[in-house]
């Protein structure tokens, strides 16, 4: 049991990097990552030289799991990106970010993008007015999420933005929360992305 509740720590010990999958965890000492900073295992202590194919791989795999993305949807997302004008590895990464569980996320209304996404599945969000309860929806410039009149009192999202008000929301983004909403300013631009990753190793992966 003990190793079924460490699964996402095991994630980012193989990737050598915090994911923030597990919420409040992620930002205390407390961090499996910060307290043992090398693989899960027995063999995990051993550091094997990656092949080219392997670094690529990691590259994605680590993505996926950042995200919450299955393989099926991150392959659309890279062909969406494909087709858009613009850096491929930027453009999938800026899609993966306009996600709806990813803004929610990064407005602070969730603790993890999974508690996230929990939470638009359970349809406790609207976009300009309109309930949408898909994590997978892509907002765009100018949308305006907010907590849904009759969930403003949902307890896990109140106790979120306590714990997140010192949490910086990126500049892509404005946070409101007086009225519990947030507004897409612009889309998120490579800069704006926290997450340490060689985006054009992925698009070499699947350019094979
Ligand atoms: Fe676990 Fe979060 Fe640390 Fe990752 S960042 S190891 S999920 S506590």
């Amino acid at each position: 049991m003990a190793r079924y509740k460490d699964e996402q720590c095991r994630i980012c010990r193989r990737e050598g990097q915090k994911l923030f999958l597990k919420g409040a965890r992620c930002y205390s000492d407390k961090c499996s990552v910060a307290r043992r900073n090398y693989g899960p295992g027995q063999h995990g202590q051993k550091r094997n030289k990656l092949s080219e194919y392997g670094t690529q791989l990691r590259e994605k795999q680590k993505t996926k799991s950042y995200y919450g993305v299955g393989e099926k949807q991150f392959r659309k997302y890279f062909e969406m990106a494909s087709n858009k004008k613009g850096i491929t590895g930027e453009n999938l990464l800026q899609i993966l970010e306009s996600r709806l569980d990813n803004v929610v996320y990064r407005l602070g209304f969730g603790s993890s993008r999974a508690q996230a996404r929990q939470l638009v599945n359970h349809a406790q969000f609207e976009v300009n007015g309109h309930r949408v309860d898909i994590a997978s929806y892509l907002v765009k410039p100018g949308d305006v999420i907010s907590v849904r009149e009759n969930k403003k009192d949902n307890a896990t999202i109140k106790a979120n933005i306590e714990e997140n008000a010192a949490r910086p929301v990126p500049e892509w983004l404005e946070r409101n929360f007086e009225t519990l909403s947030g507004k897409v300013v612009r889309l998120a631009s490579r800069e704006d992305i926290d997450l340490p990753v060689e985006e054009h190793l992925i698009v070499e992966l699947y350019s094979k």
